[in-house]
């Protein structure tokens, strides 16, 4: 039986490239950065151009970047950080209903803090307004939180304007661009970010790494104390061979940026294509591609109301394929996913929907196997 992985949002496979640069960081390379002599200089060397390389990926400078274990840490970090060192400021968060939990529960433990959080709705294909943004701002608000692209429907907010907003308003934006890092161009500079979650196992590096970048002059409180790691910000022995291994693949992703959108693009509106002309009875959730990009080029979320999700999905396993109903962090909750409950879809629909996030290991082959198969578990 054939092996397809489509489910890249989920977490994606480690690149041979990665590994290899990591390898000798478990292997003979096992100082501790920390240590004067050589064998932890090397390694210290090692997390500074690895720094470098993620910084380049996204247009920051090296000492913007701060190492944490995962996406989640750094949406954390972000939330927890920002509004513990401004409490004197104000007590009030600006955030969207369709985020990921690791910032939806970070603003609801803020919350029982004493901290107000607003959560913005979306539109059908999950855009912000950003007029009821605007509006949205008090003089007690003291951090935005918009995410960069959405995990499940794909969806690209305008963060430029998004960011601009904030500014004006003098307001810190936080952006959660685990999903878009690597997947579409971000500059923050350009787009006027000022803190951004990244998380090397969304872009093939190992899990159990990711980074955080906040612009420099921005201060935040630390998440986890100890020593003097990250510039005192993120204590503990840093993750030399995860580091190495993210440093890496931001580097392969930055090479690759363009190939990368063409292919996965091209996967993608194949697959659209293929499945509203065989399989009636389907609606795409999410925004279709225009003139400029809109949608994650690997994303494709279908709600097939012919079948529940998960019936489609356990057949799906049985053929060989993985696959997603909405995202890997919220199976085994029985509720309708958030996100797809926010761009209004009704229960039944939201329990039919069914994620495909390609790779760059997919083929057209794949791609037509994938669409037979789902023609053959609905339509018989
Ligand atoms: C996967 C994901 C996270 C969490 O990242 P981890 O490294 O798994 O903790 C956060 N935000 C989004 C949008 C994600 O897709």
């Amino acid at each position: 039986m054939s092996s397809l992985y489509f489910d890249n949002s989920a977490t994606t496979k480690v690149k041979p490239e990665v590994l290899d640069a990591m390898l000798p960081f478990l292997k003979k390379e096992f100082g501790n950065p920390s240590s004067m002599y050589t064998l932890g200089r090397s390694a210290k060397r090692a997390i500074e151009s690895a720094r470098t390389n993620v910084a380049n990926l996204i247009n920051a400078k090296p000492n913007e970047i701060y190492f944490t274990s995962c996406g989640s840490e750094s949406d954390n970090t972000a939330l927890k950080g920002i509004a513990l060192k401004n409490r004197e400021k104000g007590n009030h968060i600006i955030t969207s209903k369709i985020e990921h939990p690791a910032v939806l529960n970070s603003c609801k433990t803020l919350e029982k803090e004493g901290f107000e959080v607003t959560y913005l709705d979306v539109d059908e294909r999950g855009f912000l307004d950003v007029q009821q943004l605007e509006r949205s701002i008090t003089n007690k608000t003291i951090l935005i939180s918009i995410m960069f692209a959405n995990n499940e429907i794909g969806t690209i907010q305008p963060t430029k304007e998004i960011s601009k907003i904030a500014h004006n308003a003098g307001i810190i934006f936080h952006t959660d661009a685990v999903q878009a890092c690597g997947n579409i161009p971000i500059d923050v500079e350009k787009m006027g970010i000022d803190m951004l979650s990244l998380s090397g196992h969304k872009i093939h590096a190992p899990k159990g790494v990711g980074a955080l970048y906040v612009k420099n002059g921005i201060e935040f409180e630390n998440f986890m104390d100890g020593g003097h790691q990250e510039k005192g910000k993120r204590a503990g022995t840093e993750n030399v061979a995860g580091i190495v291994g993210l440093g890496t693949a931001c580097n392969l992703a930055k090479q690759n940026l363009n190939t990368h959108i063409r292919y996965l693009t091209k996967l993608r509106d194949y697959y659209i294509s293929e499945i509203e002309r065989k399989i009636p009875n389907t609606v795409l959730n999410g925004p279709r591609d225009q003139n400029i990009i809109q949608r994650l080029p690997g994303n494709a979320n279908f709600s097939f109301l012919d079948i529940e999700g998960k019936t489609l999905l356990l057949k799906l396993d049985q053929m060989g394929i993985s696959a997603s109903s909405a995202s890997a962090c919220s199976s085994g909750n029985q509720e309708p996913s958030h996100v797809l409950t926010a761009i209004g879809r009704d229960e039944a629909t939201a329990k039919s929907a069914l994620r495909i996030t390609f790779g760059e290991d997919n083929t057209i082959d794949d791609v037509e196997y994938l669409v037979n198969c789902i023609e053959k578990i609905i339509l018989n």
